[in-house]
């Protein structure tokens, strides 16, 4: 076999770690590793998955044309600039897979989500690791590191594992500062979080080198059918779809997707709540004692003393059957991610990490 190797880079990838699911011997647990949506996906989205069950010989559409209205309408952006994904990491990969190669560089930033290094490394790119400054992402430093080299750059905003935005200036200013050959990524997973954001839409019209991501695996809650989706110049849209396999997406995703993007008023409700018990939690963590940057996003990450704590609260909160995530291998071992959860999963959480805290004050006396 030493003969017979894969391209270079491939073995550099860690492979992804997804959230974990289960605690074994116990059934009260709340998943909030994966900031998914508590309440799972709208009536109207399950009424259409199971429809599809009478269809299931049937070849899907190949050009995704109803998605794509209805996305256009609900999202007011040209539906014909815009392409869908198996998840909106399908997106990235095709983004990896058409603009760089060999030689290339890929920015990501110093607590950037995993899979864009991962389909950087995947394409055979080199990706580029830029700091953040106080867990935000810091747009002169990026500008500082492209090079003549720099074909992607990656920034997701909200950002994930922080939970931080960058502003509509700086994000304009990152767009007209790149270099010609690179395109700018604005990865819009928790935009719906955003009151009134619209996921960097705004920065991609009348620009020739800015793409947005969006995915129904956040408070659409369907991340288990994997559903995502680009916009952005007609010419990069054009390129995506000559690497997207012709029937990338099944019946299932299709109809499932279009009914959850029409259920605005289902989506309001949700993001109502989100917002809601993420703002409670933010307060509650830091009259704890456990410092948290405000979240615009779907989850919080509060900062303990170090990652010895950090990880003696994970392991607390498992055996109250609470599972979070660490976040070590995003460059902050002493933080943990948590997920929005229902009230009373919120409560759960509180309610365990004050007696953490006052378990390891108590010690520490
Ligand atoms: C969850 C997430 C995604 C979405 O991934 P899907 O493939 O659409 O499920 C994309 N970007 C970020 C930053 C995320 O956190």
């Amino acid at each position: 076999m030493a003969r017979i190797k894969p391209q270079s880079g491939i073995l550099d990838i860690a492979p992804y770690q997804g959230g974990q699911s289960q605690i074994a011997g116990r059934s009260d647990v709340v998943k909030l590793s994966s900031n998914e949506n508590p309440f799972g996906p709208s009536e109207r989205a399950r009424a259409a998955f199971a429809a599809t069950a009478a269809a299931l010989h049937l070849y899907p559409s190949t050009d995704h044309a109803a998605l794509r209205a209805a996305i256009g309408e609900v999202h007011g952006v040209d539906p014909a600039r815009v392409i869908c994904g198996a998840g909106s990491d399908e997106v990235i990969a095709f983004l990896c897979n058409a603009y760089a190669g060999p030689g290339d560089e890929v920015i990501h930033t110093e607590h950037g989500f995993a899979m864009y290094r991962i389909s950087a490394l995947a394409a055979g790119a080199t990706p580029v690791e830029v700091p953040e400054r106080d867990r935000t992402v810091d747009v002169d430093a990026i500008l500082a590191a492209c090079t003549d080299r720099t074909r992607l750059v990656f920034v997701a905003n909200p950002a994930n594992p922080t939970g931080t935005m960058i502003s509509a200036e700086d994000t304009a200013r990152l767009a007209d500062g790149l270099p010609d050959q690179a395109l700018l990524v604005l990865d819009g997973a928790y935009a719906e979080c955003v009151e009134g954001f619209d996921g960097g839409a705004a920065v991609v019209e009348g620009r020739e080198n800015v793409v947005m991501t969006r995915t129904f695996s956040k408070i659409y809650g369907l991340g288990g059918l994997r559903i995502g989706w680009g916009y952005g110049p007609a010419e990069v849209i054009d390129v995506l779809n000559r690497v997207r396999g012709p029937f990338n997406l099944s019946r299932a995703q299709l109809d499932t997707a279009e009914a959850a993007v029409r259920d605005v008023a289902y989506t309001e409700k949700c993001c109502a709540e989100n917002a809601r018990l993420r703002d409670w939690l933010v307060v509650e963590l830091n009259a704890a004692g456990v410092p948290t940057d405000p979240s615009f996003a779907n989850f919080v990450l509060p900062r303990f003393r170090d990652r010895a704590e950090a990880e003696a609260c994970d392991d607390f909160l498992k055996s109250e059957g609470l599972i979070v995530r660490r976040v070590a291998g995003y460059k902050l071992p002493d933080a943990l991610r948590i997920s929005v959860g229902d009230e009373a999963a919120c409560r759960r959480v509180i309610e365990a990490i004050t007696r953490f805290r006052e378990a390891a004050d108590a010690r520490a006396v």
